[in-house]
């Protein structure tokens, strides 16, 4: 085999027609701390070196450019083996210890993020300084120096097999003038059930965009955003770093069209006048709302608390929104976010007193 560069301790040999190949040089010079100063302990172990330098030609050529550098290494990973197990007669494996490696770097990176990843690299440098490592102790050193377990995502990404996935239900519910809701649920295809992270854009109907990072063991299986602007889609992944694949699952006749009420949705109006608990807040305004599912009941439920019951069809979703006092959301603040009924009634019991005071059930079909 003509390899193109290598690297020995205090000197790296590169081919002339590679000379000017800031790549190769950016890799065979990172071997210097990680094959060179941090020897693997085994061939096993190869990915480590691997990996990083690999990772490091690609933050020589894009720097921080994460769009650019997601295409780049997600090209055609091998993910047939565990990443610590190549072939015995295959060991130089480009699919596997190179580009897997690197870009499960990558998603080290991305998964513990700037303030964790370096200082755990650097402090994986400096236990194993001189000597030999292998990837059980480059875990233990991340483990230590961020304070995560890492158990879970060695488990996948690194010792796994099989195309890491995630599989994303969205759901968009616009309400021109109103808050609309944007939901996502978050399951995993390829039979782990670890917690993980991927960013996500969010699109909105007056042309803007925003950019959120997830990490799913943080937000559940659900996640809501409100927004006084309409959604008009979502981009998983964005940035194509993520590992493995992600589909995007549309959900319902209401999504991504940004139209309203094509799904029999119901918006409640609510006037002053007392209610048939008879609580009254402020002595000026009441709650009662007039149309299904209709509120049943108001009342004060002690230490500074109101108790809101509701009628909700079993399977409909329903939000509480109250009206906002300094009305700087179009009048009325989200204090329950999106949730499936279960039951015909529920209840929502809430601070009094905080000023927003008149509160209205939104609530959409199945
Ligand atoms: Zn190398």
């Amino acid at each position: 085999m003509m390899w193109n560069g290598m690297e020995h301790q205090t000197l790296t040999s590169l081919r002339s027609i590679v000379l000017q190949e800031k790549t190769i040089i950016a890799h065979e010079l990172s071997h210097s701390w990680w094959g060179d100063l941090v020897t693997p302990k085994t061939w096993n172990d190869l990915w480590i070196n691997e990996g990083l330098a690999t990772y490091s030609e690609n933050l020589a050529e894009l720097g921080k450019n994460r769009n650019a550098m997601g295409q780049r290494l997600s090209r055609d990973c091998n993910w047939g083996r565990p990443l610590n197990s190549p072939d015995p007669g295959d060991l130089f494996d480009e699919s596997l210890v190179y580009r897997r490696g690197a870009i499960v770097m990558h998603h080290l990176r991305t998964t513990l993020g700037e303030g964790k990843f370096w200082p755990a690299l650097q402090h994986y440098r400096a236990r194993f300084a001189y000597g030999n490592a292998g990837t059980a102790d480059l875990k233990a050193a991340f483990q230590e120096s961020s304070g995560k377990d890492l158990g879970p995502f060695f488990n996948r990404f690194v010792y796994g097999t099989g195309l890491p996935g995630l599989r994303i239900t969205a759901q968009i519910d616009n309400h021109p003038g109103l808050q609309s809701h944007l939901t996502l649920n978050y399951t995993r295809t390829d039979g782990y059930s670890i917690p993980d992270v991927c960013y996500a854009r969010i699109k909105y109907t007056d042309g803007t965009t925003e950019v959120l990072f997830f990490s799913w063991s943080k937000v559940g299986a659900g996640y809501t955003r409100t927004s006084s602007r309409q959604f008009s889609g979502i981009e998983m992944d964005p940035y194509q770093d993520y590992p493995g694949n992600i589909d995007v699952v549309t959900k319902g006749k209401q999504e991504i069209t940004g139209d309203t009420d094509t799904t029999g949705r119901k918006e409640t109006a609510q006037v002053s006048g007392p209610t048939d608990s008879g609580y009254s807040p402020s002595g000026a305004m009441n709650e009662e709302l007039l149309a299904s599912p209709g509120i049943l009941s108001i009342a004060q439920a002690g230490g500074g608390l109101i108790r809101i019951e509701f009628q909700t069809p079993p399977g409909s979703y329903f939000q509480l929104e109250a009206a906002d006092p300094l009305n700087l959301t179009n009048g009325w603040v989200v204090i329950v976010p999106q949730t499936k009924a279960t039951q015909p009634s529920s209840s929502y019991l809430g601070p009094a007193g905080s000023g927003a005071r008149i509160f209205r059930v939104v609530y959409s079909g199945q």
